[in-house]
């Protein structure tokens, strides 16, 4: 069966998009850590990020790259931290994550957007690429 973010991947289910290319796409999480907290996934479906070959590892980190340079520009934080885990979605991706404090990277501290707002910061991420 097809992991959530290949549905999301193949346009059955919905995201707030911030970047795309032939082989990585880059999305909110919809149960954010912080504000845009940022998903970057490879297209193709893998369970663990080291059973990747290692040129899609680093293409999915250069991706992942470019993708927290413009999330920088956007959202005010210390720094963006950054995490892969795969327990809940068993679909490689990284979490980019703007953080100012431990707890914002501890994913028992969520906050809530509105779909309006998660929209117009996909945007607003997306135009700095
Ligand atoms: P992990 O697998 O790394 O433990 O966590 C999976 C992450 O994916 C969680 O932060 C969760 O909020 C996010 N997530 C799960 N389902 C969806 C979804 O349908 N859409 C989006 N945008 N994020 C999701």
């Amino acid at each position: 069966m097809s992991s959530i973010f290949t549905k999301i991947i193949n346009g059955e289910i919905p995201c707030h998009k911030v970047a795309e290319d032939e082989n990585f796409i880059a999305f909110l999480d919809i149960n954010p850590n912080a504000r845009g907290h940022t998903l970057c996934v490879p297209k193709r479906e893998i369970n663990r990020i080291f059973d990747m070959d290692r040129q899609h590892y680093l293409d999915l980190m250069s991706f992942s790259y470019k993708v927290a340079k413009a999330l920088e520009e956007v959202v005010s934080c210390d720094r963006i931290g950054i995490s892969v885990i795969g327990l809940e979605v068993p679909h490689v991706h990284v979490h980019l994550i703007p953080i100012n404090d431990m707890k914002d990277m501890t994913f028992q501290h969520k906050i809530s957007m509105t779909s309006e707002e998660m929209a117009s910061l996909a945007q607003e991420i997306g135009n700095r690429l």
